[in-house]
């Protein structure tokens, strides 16, 4: 593959759209869920096949919502109840969220 260039569609990555239509046919599901102790985290999952986004996505999600987190394995993990913050962010961002 070469550097700059989309390996699915062979156009300059600046321009590509890829990962923009990928986003749309990406179901993603928010819920909560609790950890040790008792913490309240919020779960993003529907990721699984791309771990890469899910870890780009995580950062994001960490930064918007000023919050730690991590995106391993393609799931996301954020720490605290944030379900109806993270499901309009993705939204924001095109992907499908139920
Ligand atoms: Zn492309």
């Amino acid at each position: 593959m070469i550097a700059g260039i989309c390996a699915t569609c062979g156009l300059p990555k600046e321009i590509c759209v890829c990962e923009d239509l990928g986003r749309e046919t990406t179901q993603l599901s928010v819920e909560m869920d609790t950890r040790r102790y008792g913490k309240a985290v919020t779960v993003v999952r529907g990721l699984e096949s791309k771990p890469d986004e899910a870890e780009k996505l995580a950062r994001e999600l960490k930064k918007g919502l000023a919050t730690g987190g991590s995106g391993k394995q393609g799931v996301i993990v954020l720490q605290g109840d944030h379900r109806k913050d993270v499901v309009r962010l993705l939204q924001q961002k095109g992907y499908n969220v139920r």
